[in-house]
């Protein structure tokens, strides 16, 4: 057929930029949070992320998911999954650049700020791979700090998941130049309730990696069964408040041979397609004790704390996704004769967006600090981290969806359809607010932390406090919240709008301290002031000076 028409007046795709170069937002937070070091290697992999390469590796690896191969030629179980090619392009390049461990393997000053940001510029790109990058990364302060009761796991296991090799093989751990851990710990009857696991741990003597146990029962979700180990949790005593024990359990048995963790199936999402989430079922699967008997949920639970931050950065990092591609459209595409992001209007909707992003952005990297301190031991970090982690995950994964929708209305049409970014990062925007302790979980444990160490309500108020005097709409806000937090009646129904409160105040307080003054000036007067903002993006005030806000976000 001859052309019929010429195509006019459609954005060109976002590639070939560098991720890191284009968002001062986040280049400022990483030098205000002490990884300024890591510049060039974050400059080299927002390059790379941002290639037209990397960005349809991240397209082909969720087009063709991952498929369950059970049996081999001859019959013989396997349980092995399949991936398409890209996937282990995408994985090779994300522990490649150390995300799954550095801060573990070299660990200073702001090397998990440092990591933090990597780790939001891959979210840019491809979020199923992060599952078990976030999940190795987890794992390793678990590990190392029951190394001296588990020495040979740590000798075994600790330089290969440290290296920046990337290994998909599936064989017995000497063999293996990298390795990969997941975590195992809903069941059927219960997620949030882990204490309502049923499978079982019977003692089978000392082994090679430490005190043997004999697994049997399942998990009714296992991400990444793919993975060379996993913390797993299990009952040593059913029935008994002490019963629940944590558990390293290999793919492969201390002998060489297949552990018996049989892949039931996989599961169906509704995103998160390159990533294989599973059932499985164990069959007298050999693992491995890993702290106390009786001490499972606080030992894996220091698993969470890490894996809670990454649920954060992710949603931040999607939320920096859609905003880019949708600023860089608006600024191609002419409707009514002028440019989309020369509208009143959606200048409104943008500079509101960008504002989200960038709070968003300079909270996980406060929390990326906190993290730093407190694996420092600084007092101070520790407690606000405990209290930051829950706030951040809840606050940062409910905003997700709400500005992911409307990114993707930027586009108009084009953006409901599959051939644009948008519909993944859609279809992966709520998960991060479900798995690792959904939001009512997150609250509740924001209570928790208030509950179990009052020094963690001083920290928080430290916190949102160290900006009072620069923005008055910020120090009513805060002080109403200071109020609060002096309450002994909070009950658990007021758990949600009390989170959310602690983390506009933090986000407030890190935007006057950090950010420009019209950045920091229309966020507190949307988000801090009652009535005064809309419950749609794009209600900022008339006042409100859009113009630096938008320029800020992207700098193409
Ligand atoms: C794609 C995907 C991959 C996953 N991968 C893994 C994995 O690898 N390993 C793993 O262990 N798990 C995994 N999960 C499971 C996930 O962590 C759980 O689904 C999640 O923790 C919630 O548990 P649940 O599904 O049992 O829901 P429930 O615990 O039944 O919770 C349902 C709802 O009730 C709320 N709720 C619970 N308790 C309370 C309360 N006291 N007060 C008020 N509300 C409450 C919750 O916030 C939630 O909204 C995965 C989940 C998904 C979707």
């Amino acid at each position: 057929m001859s052309a019929t028409h010429e195509v006019l007046n459609q954005s060109t795709p976002f590639v070939d930029r560098n991720l890191f170069g284009v968002d001062p937002a986040l280049r400022e937070a990483v030098t205000r949070n002490g990884a300024g070091w890591a510049d060039a290697q974050l400059t080299e992999l927002g390059a790379r992320l941002g290639s037209a390469e990397v960005a349809e590796w991240a397209r082909l690896a969720n087009v063709f998911a991952p498929q369950l191969r059970n049996f081999d030629r001859s019959g013989r179980r396997i349980d092995e999954v399949e991936f398409h090619p890209a996937w282990h392009q995408v994985m090779r390049l994300m522990i490649g650049a150390g995300v799954h461990a550095d801060p573990w393997a070299e660990p200073r000053q702001g090397a998990q700020v440092a990591r933090a940001a990597k780790y939001l510029l891959c979210s840019q790109v491809e979020n199923g791979a992060q599952c078990p990058i976030t999940m190795t990364y987890a794992v390793v302060p678990v590990m190392q700090r029951f190394a001296a009761a588990t020495p040979a796991i740590a000798r075994d296991w600790l330089p290969r998941i440290l290296s920046h090799t990337y290994d998909p093989a599936s064989r017995p751990i000497e063999g293996k130049h990298g390795a990969l851990l997941g975590m195992g710990m809903t069941e059927k009857q219960g997620g949030s309730d882990v204490r309502a696991n049923t499978t079982f741990a019977a003692v089978a003597g000392r082994g090679e990696w430490g005190e043997r146990y004999v697994i049997t029962g399942h998990k009714w979700f296992f991400s990444a069964p793919q993975c060379d180990a996993h913390l797993v949790l299990a009952q040593t005593d059913p029935g008994s408040p002490a019963g629940l024990s944590c558990f390293f359990l290999p793919r492969w048995r201390a002998d060489g041979t297949r552990n018996r963790v049989f892949v039931q199936r996989l599961k169906d999402k509704l995103g998160n397609k390159s990533n294989a989430s599973s059932e499985v079922e164990f069959d007298g699967a050999e693992a491995y004790l890993v702290g106390e008997v009786g001490r499972g949920v606080p030992t894996i639970l220091e698993m969470g704390n890490h894996t809670r931050m990454d649920c954060a950065i992710g949603s931040a990092g999607i939320m920096r996704a859609v905003l880019t591609h949708a600023l860089h459209h608006a600024r191609e595409r002419r409707a009514f004769g002028r440019l989309l992001a020369e509208q009143p209007l959606m200048r409104n909707v943008l500079a509101d967006l960008a504002l989200e992003v960038e709070a968003a952005t300079t909270l996980v990297l406060r929390l990326a600090r906190a993290f730093d301190g407190r694996h420092a031991h600084v007092e101070h970090e520790a407690l606000l981290a405990r209290v930051l982690t829950p706030a951040a995950k809840y606050w940062i994964c409910k905003r997700l969806p709400a500005v992911a929708v409307e990114a993707m209305e930027v586009m108009g049409g084009n953006g409901y359809v599959e051939e644009n970014p948008f519909a993944r990062f859609y279809r992966e925007a709520p998960l991060n607010s479900i798995w690792e302790g959904s939001g009512n979980v997150m609250c509740l444990d924001v209570l928790r932390a208030f509950g179990k160490t009052p020094s963690v309500r001083a920290a928080l108020i430290v916190e949102i406090q160290a900006a009072r005097g620069a923005n008055r709409l910020l120090d009513a806000f805060s002080a109403t919240l200071v109020d609060d937090l002096a309450r002994t009646d909070i009950d658990e129904s007021e758990a949600r709008s009390l989170t959310e409160r602690i983390a506009l105040a933090v986000q407030g307080t890190l935007l006057v301290q950090g950010a420009p003054r019209t950045t920091s000036d229309a966020f507190c007067a949307s988000r801090l002031v009652p009535g005064a903002w809309g419950r749609t993006f794009g209600t900022l005030g008339k006042g409100v000076d859009v113009g630096p806000i938008i320029a800020r976000a992207l700098v193409e």
